[in-house]
């Protein structure tokens, strides 16, 4: 893979990455508004209602859990994905570290992987 593509695909990915990050955060604290604001207002003309508002928390702590997780795996991914680039323009003769993308070592001479 190109470098250049490797990048536009991490830039892509990145902003996806983020937009659907925002978006659980957002969902989770619009759940967690409709679990308590109105929750606490029906809980008192009706304790069942009680229930509700806990099932609406719990899914909302899931969802903020879930985003916690992925973003995290995702930053991991994100650098796993730059240090293997780095490593691949590094010459295996001289051990020169190059532009990422170059086809040949500006230090040697030698064909890059
Ligand atoms: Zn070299």
């Amino acid at each position: 893979m190109e470098f250049a593509d490797l990048v536009q695909a991490e830039q892509a990915g990145g902003a996806d990455a983020e937009t659907l990050g925002l978006l659980l955060a957002g969902l989770a604290g619009l759940l967690l508004f409709c679990a308590f604001r109105p929750g606490i207002t029906a809980a008192v003309a009706e304790p069942a209602m009680w229930i509700v508002s806990l099932i609406l928390v719990a899914v909302a702590c899931l969802m903020l859990l879930a985003r916690h997780i992925w973003m995290g795996r995702y930053k991991e991914e994100r650098e796993r994905r730059r240090s293997e680039a780095l490593s691949q323009a590094r010459c295996a003769y001289c051990g020169g570290q190059n532009a990422p993308g170059t086809k040949k070592c500006a230090f040697c001479g030698a064909p890059l992987r």
